[in-house]
Order: structure tokens, then C-alpha cells, then sequence
């Protein structure tokens, strides 16, 4: 399992706030990515996400 963001993120930059190890990061477009090899799958980003941007 692992969590990533999907096009309906609008890059509002709540999850990159929570993320307990900078495993999201701004992508040139302005939406965010969860970096696979970093992230430990707390769930942070998914509980802050108001746009049910992230799936898991
Ligand atoms: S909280 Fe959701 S909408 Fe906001 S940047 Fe993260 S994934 Fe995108
Ligand atoms: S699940 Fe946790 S560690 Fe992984 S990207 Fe989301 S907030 Fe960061």
C-alpha cells in the first residue's frame, strides 16, 4: 500500500505542512507528490487533505 496524490489535488500546501518527514513536495505544475522512498505511511497527508486529493 502507499499513498499518493492524484490530479484532484489543487496544491494548496496542507500536506506538505503535516508531513512528518518533507516527503511531499511542489511540482512544477503546483500540485503536490508524496515521494515513495520517503514517505512512512502515517496518514497525515490524507487526514489534511480537503479536496480528497490523496489516495491510498
Ligand atoms: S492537502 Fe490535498 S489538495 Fe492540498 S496540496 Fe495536499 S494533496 Fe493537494
Ligand atoms: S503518509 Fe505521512 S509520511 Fe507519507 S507522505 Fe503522507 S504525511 Fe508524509
Amino acid at each position: 500500500m502507499a499513498f499518493t496524490i492524484s490530479e484532484r489535488c489543487t496544491g494548496c500546501g496542507s500536506c506538505r505542512i503535516e508531513c512528518p518527514v518533507g516527503a511531499i513536495s511542489k511540482q512544477e505544475n503546483g500540485k503536490s507528490r508524496i515521494d515513495p522512498a520517503l514517505c512512512v505511511e502515517c496518514g497525515n497527508c490524507a487526514a489534511v487533505c480537503s479536496h480528497g486529493a490523496v489516495d491510498e
